[in-house]
């Protein structure tokens, strides 16, 4: 088949300011069979006049806190590596080891011959970390997501999710079939008002009882800001709802043994499906959801992602039980305790250089900004002074509440917090 872009379409590309794009598709035209590029370079020529184009910056080296980039070493204050343990010796150690002892691939999937010791240990390593049966993981968190969402729920069903919950729990949810609810973030009371019209829905789902489940973050990765748990755990309970809580950015951090804020509300016993992500506070990679045996082993069944998916490198998954292993050591605890301190620090260097953040208590400390070009100005001014903050835009979040999203690691120094207030007070002098 043969598709031409309209004329009118390619002329507006041609008049673009965006000059790099208008040459490209002129070049393209010439050599086109089919309209694919003209099309695609149009919507990416559209994203750029939005101020939404994201491109991959190649970093060449990354040591903690440091990051080079196109040839210049930058200050680091854009990872989730939280505890600054993807560095840490241990875990290097452990994934090297894993390498030896099995190989670079797990060579399939865990139900064909890829279900390898390291990834039982770290299961059994997660369960008891979190306080649950039993644990399974996933190549990432997104797939974690993904895979727990449909295998619980079907057409019939339905699921109430926070106004910001991450993107890969809304994919989940076009995905499963269910019925979709969007509670306005934090709300409780419109929170009960979706529950409340999921009660009226049918009893039945197929052959089997209809299922309501709430997701939400913990601590939310774009605000910084914790959810009312222990509210949404008793309006669930009092509803029959089930509750899964993403503790991406919780885990490792929150509660007394650095379960997540699940123990820190003391609600362990409460969430039917806990998840977390091992890429972040854990310094690895990969996704696990943590609740009951029976729970892991439907989702051994009939979660998608899991079962036509190649298990997670030997090396991530020892890298993993590493990191769990430093988070409920004495260590861990330090590690906590020094980022806490370091996150003080980082609101009290903000507010003096004029860029008050929202008010939290994570690792995650956004700035806001509002429009998406002012935000990717300011972060390429940072960029200039040697510091990488990165600007946070559409679809990421809503149009219009664009912002620099500060996080902070146990690895950062005094120093590294300071040096970030004098770029941006420099910063802030220029503007005024
Ligand atoms: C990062 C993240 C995920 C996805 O985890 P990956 O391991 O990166 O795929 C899911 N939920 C939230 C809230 C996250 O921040």
């Amino acid at each position: 088949m043969h598709f031409e872009l309209p004329e009118t379409e390619l002329r507006r590309v041609e008049s673009s300011p965006t000059r790099g794009f208008a040459a490209g598709c002129r070049a393209v035209r010439l050599r086109a069979v089919t309209n694919f590029d003209p099309q695609l370079i149009a919507e990416l020529s559209a994203l750029r006049d939005a101020d939404l184009l994201r491109e991959l910056r190649r970093v060449d080296s990354l040591a903690g806190t440091r990051a080079a980039i196109g040839g210049r070493e930058l200050l680091n204050f854009s990872s989730n590596d939280y505890l600054g343990l993807a560095q840490h010796p241990a875990l290097k150690e452990a994934a090297v080891k894993a390498v030896e002892k099995f190989g670079s691939g797990s060579g399939a999937s865990r139900l064909v011959c890829g279900s390898l010791a390291v990834h039982h240990e770290l299961e059994e390593a997660l369960a008891a970390f979190k306080g649950t049966e039993a644990a399974l993981t996933f190549s990432t968190g997104y797939a974690a997501a993904q895979g727990a969402i449909v295998a619980l729920l079907g057409k019939g069903d339905v699921l109430i999710v926070d106004k910001l919950i991450h993107a890969c729990i809304v994919d989940a949810a076009k995905l499963c079939g269910a019925k979709l609810r969007v509670f306005r973030h934090n709300d409780m009371s419109d929170l009960e008002a979706k529950l409340k019209w999921a009660g009226k829905q049918s009893a039945v789902s197929g052959l089997r009882p209809a299922r309501t489940l709430v997701v939400t973050e913990s601590v939310f990765s774009m605000d910084g800001d914790l959810a009312p748990l222990r509210n949404i755990v008793e309006l669930k309970e009092r509803h029959g709802a089930w509750l899964m809580v993403d503790e991406a950015h919780g885990t490792g951090l929150f509660g007394k043994r650095r379960r997540g804020l699940v123990e820190e509300f003391g609600l362990t016993g409460r969430v039917e499906i806990q998840m977390a992500t091992l890429g972040k506070a854990v310094g690895a990679a990969g996704g696990a959801i943590c609740g009951s045996r029976k729970l892991v082993d439907l989702l051994v069944n009939r979660a998608r992602s899991f079962v036509f998916s190649t298990a997670p490198v030997p090396a991530a998954a020892a890298a993993a039980r590493a990191g769990l292993a430093i988070i409920q050591s004495q260590e861990g605890e330090t590690r906590r305790q020094r980022l806490w301190l370091l996150v003080e620090e980082l609101k009290r260097v903000l507010i003096s250089a004029g860029f008050p953040p929202s008010a939290v208590r994570a690792p995650i400390v956004p700035v806001p900004v509002g429009a998406e070009a002012r935000a990717v100005q300011f972060s390429v001014a940072l960029r200039e002074a040697g510091v990488f903050v990165p600007a946070i835009r559409y679809p990421t979040v809503a149009r219009g509440a664009a912002r620099l999203r500060f996080t902070v690691s146990a690895e950062h120094t005094a120093e590294d917090i300071a040096t970030l207030g004098d770029a941006l007070g420099a910063i802030a002098n220029r503007q005024s």
